[in-house]
């Protein structure tokens, strides 16, 4: 197959969760995870008769923030629509949304495309509507024997954000949602840790063929592994000569597989009208109003400038909100000293040694983290015993023990540098070419990976507690005066 032949399309829809206190059209709470089912209802959520919804002003301002950020054209006059279908997660039967006329028009996102670079991926809408119900399936979906709904759900305020299909690769589908979720984070109008938040449909196609949607995907890796699992199925079909059909698959996070939905299900007709409930929505004296806060782009640029971080780091560093907000309180004592070493501290060994256990950020105090930084700019420890120090740091917070501070660690392990100390190296050098004829031999025949070898012999001796330019200097010495 040619090149052009196997062009990935990839276009989201997503769902997020606005993070407002009560709901969409009533005043019943939207803090529910925690309490039992239908404790937070009222006669407006659960559609009762007569029942009459009001919106909430905190939930549009929150998305013509979105909006602004997102650089769409606010529209000035939107308006609310009834989506009319039967579920039993949707007790009026209809959903409140947006369809003709939706808040938010075009924008875009930008990414770190494939190609490299920066990469617009363009928006088609923003739209505002409420969430449904959830059903509770007890056992499986199919052979259960019952399922139970809750309608606390029922209600929250949702923004749609529809993209338009600019995506290339599942890879550029996971970097267009985590910038937009910590483009959202940035606006405090989301909370992407709180269970079922955001919630994706992808639609994807090889070029030149019919286009599948996957949806509800519900965790930001499933949209990667959901992704890559349509792009190998396709190409195979492709491959065998067999058709693409336009269907409707759901994404089996368990299994990592997609399975095609019965056809019923995307035979819709939703039947919209204007909702005769609620106004059209007027925006125009409130949008010069909405301010925006510092957003991800915009920070990034900044710790390049005010910390000298590289691209790579910065962005990693201000890709995450809380991690960005921590990265400035490592430095804040003394941002010009210790921002060299704790861009690469944070960005690739705390990160790397968190992601390892799956631990999350919280546990960890950036007062500590300072204080190593600090202990490895002084070269009071190696870069080893600095990692050293760092996993007894995680895993005393993973495992919720007694914390030591970095100090008490390397004190507790002896892991201050041996630099003066030449002694020590001097001994550990003599020992390790002692146990190792066959390397001095080899370097004596000229081989450069013998003197590595010792060198790590070295380092294992003195628990990395060596200065490696002083170890390097003192085992070449010792080297060639064997060799005299
Ligand atoms: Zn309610």
């Amino acid at each position: 197959m040619a090149e052009e032949d196997t062009q990935v399309i990839v276009g989201l829809e997503v769902h997020c969760q606005l993070d407002t206190k009560s709901k969409l059209f009533c005043g019943c709470s939207t803090d529910y995870r925690s309490d039992g089912p239908n404790t937070h209802v009222c006669p407006i959520c659960l559609g009762l008769p007569g029942a009459m919804p009001a919106l909430n002003k905190r939930a549009i301002e929150y998305a013509m923030k979105v909006a602004k950020a997102l650089n769409c054209e606010i529209v000035n006059e939107s308006e609310f629509s009834r989506k009319n279908y039967f579920y039993p997660d949707l007790d009026k039967a209809y959903q409140i949304t947006q369809y003709d006329k939706p808040l938010a028009e075009g924008g875009y996102l930008e990414i770190e495309g494939d190609a490299g670079g920066e990469k617009k991926i363009r928006l088609t809408r923003i739209h505002v509507e409420e969430d449904p119900g959830r059903l509770v399936h007890m056992g499986n979906v199919e052979r259960g024997k019952y399922s139970l709904v809750d309608y606390n759900r029922a209600g929250v305020p949702l923004i749609e954000i529809v993209s338009e299909p600019d995506m290339r690769s599942p890879k550029e589908a996971r970097k267009f949602l985590n910038k937009l979720r910590a483009t959202l984070e940035y606006l405090s109008v989301f909370d992407s840790e709180k269970e079922g938040s955001l919630r994706v449909d992808a639609n994807i196609s090889i070029k030149g063929h019919e286009r599948v949607e996957v949806k509800n995907i519900t965790s930001y890796k499933g949209v990667e592994k959901a992704l890559t699992f349509e792009v190998t199925r396709q190409k195979n079909l492709i491959r065998r000569g067999q058709r693409i059909e336009r269907e409707t698959r759901h994404f089996l996070e368990g299994r990592g597989v997609t399975q095609s939905a019965r056809s019923k299900e995307q035979e819709h007709d939703y039947r919209y009208f204007p909702e005769p409930d609620l106004r059209p929505l007027r925006v125009k004296s409130w949008v010069d109003g909405i301010v925006l806060p510092e957003l991800p782009d915009a920070r990034r640029e900044r710790f390049m400038a005010q910390y000298g971080c590289s691209l790579n780091h910065a962005r990693t560093l201000t890709g995450d909100l809380k991690l960005a907000n921590f990265f400035e309180k490592v430095v804040a004592s003394d941002p010009k000293g210790l921002a060299p070493l704790a861009s690469t501290w944070i960005a690739d060994t705390l990160i790397g040694e968190l992601n390892y256990r799956d631990m999350g950020l919280d546990p960890v105090d950036p007062e500590s983290v300072a204080a190593l930084v600090r202990l490895l700019k002084a070269g009071t420890i190696t870069d080893k015993s600095g990692v050293e120090v760092l996993r007894v740091m995680l895993d005393q917070r993973l495992k919720k023990e007694k914390t030591e501070t970095p100090d008490a660690i390397v004190a507790r392990l002896g892991l201050t540098r041996t630099t003066g100390d030449t002694g020590a190296i001097a001994a550990a050098i003599e020992e390790a070419i002692g146990e190792n004829p066959k390397a001095l031999e080899d370097y004596r025949n000229g081989e450069g990976k013998a003197l590595n070898f010792l060198v790590g012999q070295v380092m294992k001796k003195t628990r990395g507690k060596a200065d490696p330019a002083e170890l390097n200097r003192m085992l070449t010495e010792a080297l060639k005066k064997k060799e005299a």
